[in-house]
């Protein structure tokens, strides 16, 4: 027998033990001891549930029950009331949570401790018949589809024959007698699907409640949930139960219930605000049953109430110094907090609030920092509908999740999984979302509903995933069954596009143009801030004065990685590129060489102007040279067509001579016409089929099986290349030195570094470094000028981690190549594996994630550090970097913060996210365990 407390009352529950408590849980007991208006409760902790889980079919073990009953003889004491007593009895509320908020997850059951004997407690107390069969009713749907596992279904049809029948249009319209009769027919409907009666022990209830939300921590909905968001058992383990003492919004027009946020949760903005439903209780406001109406409203209907609220409003902050998310009940004009959480907001309401939680006092900068996901950023950083495009709406509902997406409608969560996953970009529309249609959010692009306001279920989910959403589009009548939605007069079905508009709430037919996003103030103060804390630098992988220019307007302080040979591949340079590939000589591989330097040349000297001193990182010719010519196969097919055609040319050709051999008659009526199109037809064969140009094609396909490799990837590229070609390396290294020459020699800033890819051994970088020296004299001495640059290497080969000691005997930096060396390290190809197995490899847990998306810690990590050390050894000062894609990845950026590196090098639109990852490592640098 053990002592093992598993229930705390909210006065004595530890409210920093989320992990036992939950935070629903701990968040009760805080505000319980800090004097807030919470109805009297306990919680029973997510240890019990575990123990539960351990040995379910044996039911809540005895340490639990005794404890819970203890609990509940002290609730009676705290409320004078009796739970099963039927003069006054105590109804309770059970509602899961666990140490990570999943909203919408886990289930609650209202009322319980309601029978067919208490009831006339209450109808007695309250004199209201209507108000207690309206209790009843909620309890036994809950309990039946929560604790008994039956489905809403036939609830939610029996409640709208009654509806029907009373011609009535929502449950407010029902009277007590009709109220009534939803019970019945609800007790009915218990016994007939579960085949037993609706429990009427309070404790029976009670204790089955209390199962079932344990039970549903391994329910599919909160598994699903927290694979998508990673949530481990470190950080959250099993759910706790919160046992809590109901408080009525539902007991007449003196009474609500409402959700509210401590800040705007769409801007950001100082100010209270939520939605409330007059007689109602809370899953009223939650499932978007009725359309709340805004809290400002409350001001004016109970402006004592509304002040108690503001005080609530600013307690809760100046305590948890977070904005919150908190439900609230207001029972005949008192008002009870019912439960708070840190509110889940978009990035740009995170990032106002951050600033203004700081000039407030509320937090200090490194908080404002850490409390903004840099993921989240991304939100910022995607399109919105072009204000310039005229477009009509087709109706407006509620902007509940900003950001605007267009899709195929879909009415169903399942289908809108199917289409996403054959590539289909989906809406989901529904009249409301419940937690069963979580993997529908997933899929889909956006979320539209015609019921439901902006705390339903729908707004709150779409708003943490930052998916558009427009909730109780009221306009919009939805026929699941027959796959469409009618709006005025127009017939929306499934698989039509329709557009959404999350921050204004518009919903138009087809497809709206989307325009780029605007940086604001807000976020360049954020990231401003920064940039002040980390240490790690961040540059962006960038390859045309365009991209490099948008990489200095998002922040880069430098380009990391600029790929020369995705500057061949413009139209007018490909040709060239070409040329110099199927020269057969030195001298015509110089000349197009030649040609292509300018090009080279001028864009280098654009991107030193725009990054004006900041470090450029230019990488010397890397793929294969075969990358740059058509296929064999698109070839041969080509050729084949080819002469095809200049045979029917010919045979045209022939044409006159053929006609005035069978019909001169008729020859010479046309002899006009053909001879214009006979010499057309010579002209094109002249110009476009001559033999030598089909041979040109001929000696192309040739060069290409010649440059054909087994394993292009592993094959004669990079350095390999400027070894066996100098000429091409002796050019880009020409073209960088003389671009930095020209800029200097107006006066600009330069900071040219020449990056060697692929290099496995120091005698390769020595090859490349002789030209590199030479190149170097004769540019100072042509331009009279001193060009400074550094000379380094990519390492993505296994070999140069190994022999880093010696590579930096010659390299001044060291930039890691993450998805060769990736593909190194594990020996998987990248594109074979990801078609192939990799997905079957974290279905199993063979590997937690796919490498090339999540830098490989454990080994391509610890691969990494070796190289720093070695290296390091050899050349104390020696700058290290990251431009493969993990290098925009906060997790990647942490750990790269460990080893000591330099500097990050991503794509440009993560470069803001990058910056915030940043700082975040370097605040968080004492967590970092390295496993
Ligand atoms: C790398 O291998 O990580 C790299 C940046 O080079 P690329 O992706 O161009 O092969
Ligand atoms: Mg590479």
């Amino acid at each position: 027998m053990t002592n093992k407390k598993y229930v705390f009352s909210f006065e004595e529950g530890d409210s920093s033990d989320k992990k036992l408590l939950g935070g629903k849980g701990a968040n009760l007991c805080g505000m319980t001891q800090i004097g807030l208006p919470v109805p009297p409760g306990f919680v029973i902790t997510s240890e019990a549930c575990l123990a539960y889980l351990k040995r379910r079919d044996k039911g809540l073990q005895k340490e639990v029950v005794d404890q819970v009953q203890e609990e509940m003889k002290a609730l009676e004491k705290k409320t004078g009331k009796g739970f099963g007593d039927p003069r006054n009895p105590l109804l309770v509320s059970v509602r899961s949570g666990a140490a990570m908020s999943m909203p919408g997850m886990m289930d609650t059951i209202l009322n319980l401790g309601l029978n067919d004997s208490t009831i006339k407690g209450i109808i007695k107390n309250t004199k209201n018949e209507r108000f207690a069969y309206d209790l009843y009713r909620r309890l036994i749907q809950l309990f039946g589809s929560i604790a008994l596992g039956l489905g809403d279904e036939v609830f939610d049809d029996a409640f709208e024959e009654v509806k029907k029948a009373n011609n009535a249009s929502a449950d407010i319209g029902l009277d007590g007698g009709a109220m009534k009769e939803v019970c019945e027919r609800f007790l009915a409907i218990v016994e007939k699907e579960s085949g037993k009666p609706f429990p009427q022990d309070p404790y029976v209830q009670l204790y089955l409640a209390v199962e079932a939300v344990f039970a549903s921590w391994m329910g599919k909905r909160a598994v699903d949930y927290r694979k998508e968001f990673n949530i481990t058992p470190d950080m959250a383990d099993g759910t706790a139960v919160n046992i809590c003492t109901m408080v009525f919004g539902n007991m007449g027009e003196d009474c609500a219930t409402g959700v509210a946020f401590t800040r705007d949760p769409a801007s950001g903005e100082n100010r209270l605000y939520g939605e409330y439903m007059v007689n109602a209780q809370g899953e009223d406001v939650v499932a978007g049953i009725r359309t709340p109406s805004p809290i400002m409203q409350l001001r004016r209907q109970m402006p004592e109430v509304y002040r108690q609220l503001e005080t609530l409003r600013r307690t809760l902050e100046n305590h948890y110094r977070e904005v919150q998310d908190f439900e609230f009940t207001i029972e005949r004009e008192k008002l009870y907090c019912l439960q708070t959480r840190n509110a889940k907001m978009n990035a740009a309401a995170f990032i106002k609030s951050s600033i203004d939680m700081v000039n407030e006092g509320l937090i200090s900068e490194e908080k404002g920092l850490l409390r903004i996901q840099p993921d989240m950023l991304a939100q910022l950083l995607h399109p919105r509908l072009d204000p310039n495009y005229a477009a009509e709406s087709l109706a407006k509902g509620l902007p509940a999740s900003p950001g605007a997406a267009s899709g195929k409608v879909v009415f169903d969560a399942d289908r809108a999984e199917t289409k996403s996953k054959i590539g289909e970009k989906v809406i989901l529309v529904r009249e409301e979302t419940k937690p069963d249609d979580i993997h529908g959010f997933f899929a889909a692009q956006g979320v539209l509903t015609s019921r439901g306001g902006k705390t339903s279920h729908a707004a709150v989910v779409a708003r943490s995933m930052g998916r558009p959403c427009v909730s109780g589009c009221e306009q919009i009548a939805i026929d699941t069954a027959a796959r469409e939605a009618v709006i005025g007069g127009v017939v929306l079905r499934e698989g039509d596009m329709i557009t959404i508009d999350g921050t204004t709430g518009n919903v138009y037919q087809g497809k709206i143009p989307a325009i780029e996003p605007e940086f604001v103030d807000d976020l360049l103060m954020i990231l401003e801030w920064a940039d002040d804390i980390a240490k790690i630098k961040v540059m962006a992988n960038a390859d045309t004065p365009e991209s490099v220019a948008k990489a200095r307007k998002y922040g880069a302080v430098g380009i990391g990685l600029c790929r020369t040979e995705r500057m061949f591949n413009q139209p007018e340079r490909l040709p060239i590129v070409q040329e110099m590939i199927l020269s057969e000589s030195l001298e015509e591989r110089e000349s197009a060489l030649e040609r292509l330097l300018p090009f080279q040349r001028d864009d280098f000297k654009e991107i030193f102007k725009i990054m004006e001193g900041y470090p450029i990182t230019v990488r010397l010719l890397d793929p294969p040279i075969h990358e740059f010519l058509p296929s064999a196969d698109e070839l041969v097919r080509e050729i084949v067509h080819l002469r095809e055609l200049r045979k029917t040319v010919q045979g045209m050709a022939n044409l006159p001579d053929t006609l005035k051999l069978i019909n001169p008659e008729l020859h010479d009526r046309y002899s006009a016409n053909l001879e214009v199109i006979t010499h057309a037809l010579d002209e094109l064969k002249n110009q476009h089929l001559a033999e030598t140009m089909i041979e040109a094609k001929e000696s192309m396909l040739q060069k290409v099986r010649a440059l054909a490799e087994t394993n292009p990837m592993l094959g004669h590229r990079g350095v390999r290349l400027g070894i066996t070609y100098p000429e091409i390396y002796a050019m880009q290294i020409r073209a960088i030195l003389e671009a930095a020459a020209e800029y200097l020699a107006e006066g600009g800033q330069v900071s040219p570094e020449i990056m060697i890819p692929q290099v496995c051994t120091l005698e390769e970088l020595k090859w490349v470094h002789r030209y590199v020296k030479k190149i170097h004299k004769e540019v100072e001495k042509k331009f009279g000028i001193a060009v400074p640059f550094r000379f380094g290497t990519m390492v993505e080969v296994v070999r140069a981690c190994m022999r880093a000691g010696r590579i930096a005997e010659l390299a001044e930096f060291i930039s890691f190549g993450t998805n060769d060396l990736t593909q190194a390290t594990f020996s998987f190809s990248r594109e074979d594996a990801e078609n192939k197995f990799l997905p079957l490899y974290q279905e199993r847990g063979i590997l937690q994630h796919n490498p090339f998306e999540v830098l490989d810690i454990k080994g391509v990590g610890r691969l990494m550090m070796i190289t720093i050390e070695w290296a390091r050894k050899t050349r104390p000062d020696m700058k290290f970097g990251i431009c493969g894609e993990h290098g925009g990845h906060p997790d990647a950026i942490r750990f790269c913060h460990h080893i000591d590196m330099n500097y990050v090098s991503c794509s440009p639109p993560r470069v803001p996210i990058a910056r915030l990852a940043a700082a975040h490592a370097k605040l968080k640098e004492k967590e970092f365990v390295f496993i």
